[in-house]
């Protein structure tokens, strides 16, 4: 997720004219957990309906592994509702005689596992299925659910918009982190379990429906069309994104990378502009964090006035028009959210604690691009960062900010200071080799602070515990590196 910076110091004053938001990026603080207080405890064979994670403790599901989701959406733009259908293919990791999906409101019409009928029952975002007969540990088994209804969205009172399932005059947009997914499919909602997605949308002729991927095919039947979409490297939820309503769709290739960008019809063409700069930022990123990790590129901007932030979603990140205000817009946010590709999407956290590891990366990729077209020196972005940082800065821990403060100024300022620091204490190069073997060596997997640590220290040959102290745990100013 992407909020604009002092790099972006005049697309931050277009926002904050625009969005009213002195960020420019409202953070979801009135998130809540998807089932509060519910217990984590489980007979056994039965799946725990949440991964423990410490922020969001019944986000996901236990006891199962997902491989691959085939989502089927059909979408009427003017009632806003969906028919779907999702198969989804998964490994029981321990004996299961019932488990849990994640999926937020909507009615399930039938579901059946392994082939059979299988029993649910719901209880606030769960979706409990019993199978005929229990699932054996080891087993590889297929879950298909037909359900649909009007989706809904995350967000509490007073909020307009929220995130999840965002609707707008004659489009809607699936968006949003960390929740976003079960507001339109079933799913073990939880980047810690990451799979491959076939995402096919149906919507009426003129309405374009991108997603992520690469797209397999468009076929027209009875005045509507499907839009099939692939992701054929794992893919945590909260990145698969469905952008439907008119949109300006461009298609190119860039080093054999398919490229599909799109902008809503009413936007200014310089916004097709800022999107046709993708490979280039790509370009950029590929010589500092090594090869792209995926098969298909490109970015979408939206014109949907609940939606007030730019997201990584993967291959095809989605950005709100208010970041490309201009007769020539700054593209230090796909900087931003291209980065996001390799520290977020490719290298996924295994729990929100550690956010840091994405919007760290991201914003240093910010100061990066910013270096590289606005010759603004590393060591001023850092500089800057570092005198005018708010106390809070300071008196939250990046490597643990609390759920309310994950998306605040410590996890993306203090997080790419902390880079900075550690760029500073091993050398530029050391630190480019750090980065781009993390990328490499954790492609398509799933990382924790204590390995990021592990790993720094192993290749530079040195002992960081004090700088790491000091810049993701500590509640005070460290030294000026
Ligand atoms: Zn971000």
């Amino acid at each position: 997720m992407s909020k604009p910076r002092a790099g972006l110091a005049l697309v931050a004053a277009a926002l904050v004219a625009l969005a009213g938001c002195g960020a420019g990026d409202p953070r979801p603080v009135w998130h809540t957990p998807a089932v509060a207080g519910a217990t984590m405890t489980t007979a056994p064979g039965v799946g725990a309906p949440g991964l423990g994670d410490p922020y969001y403790p019944n986000a996901g599901n236990g006891g199962y592994d997902v491989a691959h989701y085939d989502i089927a959406v059909s979408y009427d733009p003017d009632s806003h509702r969906i028919t779907a259908r999702a198969a989804i293919r998964a490994t029981a990791l321990t004996p299961l005689s019932r488990f849990n999906l994640d999926l937020r409101g909507l009615t399930v019409r039938s579901a059946t596992v392994a082939g059979k009928p299988a029993a649910t029952s719901r209880a606030g975002d769960e979706l409990t299925l019993t199978p005929a007969e229990p699932l054996p540990a080891g087993t590889v088994f297929e879950t298909i659910i037909e359900y649909g209804g009007k989706p809904s969205t995350y967000g509490g009172p007073g909020q307009a918009g929220g995130e999840g399932f965002v609707q707008h005059d004659g489009g809607a947009i699936a968006l949003g982190q960390p929740e976003s997914a079960a507001a339109w499919f079933p799913c073990n909602d939880h980047p810690a379990d990451k799979a491959t997605y076939d995402i096919k949308l149906t919507v009426p002729g003129d309405l374009a429906a991108l997603s992520n991927g690469v797209l397999r095919s468009r076929t027209a039947k009875g005045g509507r069309t499907t839009w099939e979409w692939a992701t054929t490297s794992p893919m945590a939820t909260y990145l698969a994104t469905a952008v439907i309503g008119d949109y300006r769709v461009r298609t190119g290739t860039h080093d054999g990378l398919p490229v599909i960008t799109a902008v809503a019809d009413g936007l200014p063409t310089t916004m097709d502009d800022a999107m046709a700069r993708t490979p280039e930022v790509l370009d950029f990123l590929e010589e500092r964090f090594g090869p792209y990790p995926f098969d298909a590129l490109g970015g979408i901007v939206h014109d949907n006035a609940n939606l007030r932030f730019a997201l990584e979603t993967q291959t095809r990140p989605v950005y709100v028009s208010s970041f490309f205000l201009g007769p020539k817009p700054s593209v230090t946010v796909v900087a931003h959210e291209l980065a996001h590709q390799w520290f977020g999407d490719s290298v996924s956290v295994r729990d929100w604690r550690d956010i840091w590891l994405n919007e760290s990366y991201a914003t240093y990729a910010g100061w990066l691009w910013v270096e590289h077209e606005f010759k603004r020196p590393l060591a001023t972005s850092f500089t800057t960062a570092y005198e005018t940082a708010a106390e809070e800065v300071w008196t939250t821990p990046p490597a643990d900010p609390g759920r309310e403060n994950m998306f605040s100024d410590s996890v993306y300022d203090r997080g790419a200071m902390t880079l900075y620091a550690l760029r500073q204490t091993v050398g530029a190069e050391t630190f480019d080799r750090i980065t781009r073997e993390w990328a490499d060596k954790n492609k398509d997997g799933n990382v924790s602070t204590a390995d990021y640590i592990a790993h720094a220290e192993q290749v530079s040959g040195r002992q960081l515990d004090d700088l790491f102290q000091a810049w993701l745990y500590g509640r005070t100013r460290p030294a000026k590196p």
